[in-house]
């Protein structure tokens, strides 16, 4: 590949839930977004007046587990005090697109990641972050178990001011809930269509895609290359069990997925031996993603197979996943009101830049 990035300027469909697109637009002036702002990270251990840091556990609702269950807990899971859902008696209503509005029966609790205040998922130890998919596993079981009315647990973090974080010490949240978020039904949805007409999970085929596809793409009328796929190119991180994609179309210029490399639907079912491989791939993603972009301010969402009776098809066609989505810029007015996503540098870019950055090895 020559060094002179290619413009690209191309809508792409997104090949699990093909009623989304993404507009990739590289060239100069084709630039509808604003930079996020870049913040400071908050890399103080302790904040006195933290009402997650150890210590101050009297400033939140009583601990719903701890691990250890001592005061020298690593890994804290309480209510959230401003709960989106409560339980049967409560009045809230929450809604997932404009069809959907639900009772706000459900449950919404915060799990504190780590006692150390302003830590990055990338500087947490990789038994700790093992441990911490371990815990999100038991809860989310926990509470399938609670109550058969609970058909999806949304596991996600959202780290930095313009991810939506409002309590700056590190932590996640699980909103257990009645119906399956929008995005999570639709890729239920069109990965059940897809083994039903192909005999294969969607997401199996992509991870083949980016593990072997090879291709080069001619223009038609002067014969000249006008676009070169090659091996492994979306590929950001790889581990014994699990890779990080970069989707070929994604809402998020640095988007990454982390999957299973084998088939699997249900998050619940990923053994310890794959969370130590998962938590691996995921802290060297996160240094990658912090050495190109640097300082970065995310969400994640874990997507595993709903619970109820009516998911029961899935197992062979829904394969569960991490879903890193940094905010870098602002969604512009023309996001927001056509819906089609704008991605100002493209995906393979993208990639390149993430699976070139030099991390520390350990
Ligand atoms: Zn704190
Ligand atoms: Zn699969
Ligand atoms: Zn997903």
């Amino acid at each position: 590949m020559s060094d002179t990035p290619e413009i690209t300027r191309e809508i792409r469909i997104n090949p699990i839930v093909p009623t989304e697109s993404v507009l990739v637009a590289t060239a100069r002036g084709m630039r509808p977004k604003k930079a996020e702002e870049r913040v400071e990270r908050d890399t103080r251990a302790v904040v006195e007046t933290c009402p997650f840091c150890r210590g101050n556990e009297d400033r939140t609702p009583p601990s719903i587990r701890s691990y250890p269950e001592n005061a020298d807990w690593d890994i804290r899971i309480v209510p959230n005090l401003y709960p989106v859902l409560g339980d049967d008696r409560s009045q809230t209503n929450i809604a997932f697109g404009l069809q959907q509005v639900i009772d706000g029966y459900g449950r919404h609790e915060v799990v504190i990641d780590n006692p150390n205040h302003g830590i990055a998922l990338h500087e947490m130890d990789r038994h700790h972050l093992a441990n911490l998919f371990m815990v999100y596993q038991q809860r989310m079981a926990d509470l399938y178990e609670s109550d058969p009315r609970l058909k999806y647990v949304l596991v996600f973090k959202n780290f930095g001011a313009a991810a939506g974080a409002s309590i700056p010490h590190t932590h996640s949240q699980l909103i257990a809930t009645p119906v399956v978020p929008e995005n999570v039904q639709n890729e239920v949805h069109h990965s059940r269509e897809y083994h039903r007409k192909y005999a294969q999970c969607v997401f199996c085929s992509l991870i083949d895609e980016a593990l072997t596809y090879e291709a080069t793409i001619y223009d038609r009328e002067s014969g000249q290359i006008r676009h070169k796929v090659n091996v492994g190119q979306y590929v950001v991180e790889r581990g014994e069990r699990f890779i990080a994609i970069k989707p070929f179309a994604s809402r998020f210029e640095w988007e990454i997925h982390i999957l299973p490399l084998r088939h699997q639907a249900d998050f619940l079912r990923a053994s310890r031996e794959d969370l130590e491989d998962f938590a691996q791939v995921l802290r060297r993603t996160m240094a990658r993603l912090d050495k190109v972009v640097g300082g970065v301010q995310y969400n994640f969402f874990l997507h595993s197979v709903p619970h109820g009776s009516e998911f029961g098809d899935c197992q062979p066609s829904y394969h569960w996943h991490l879903e890193i989505c940094p905010r870098t810029s602002i969604p512009t007015g023309f996001e927001l009101g056509s819906g089609l996503f704008v991605s100002t540098v493209s995906p393979e870019q993208a990639a390149k830049a993430l699976r070139d950055a030099q991390i520390d090895d350990d």
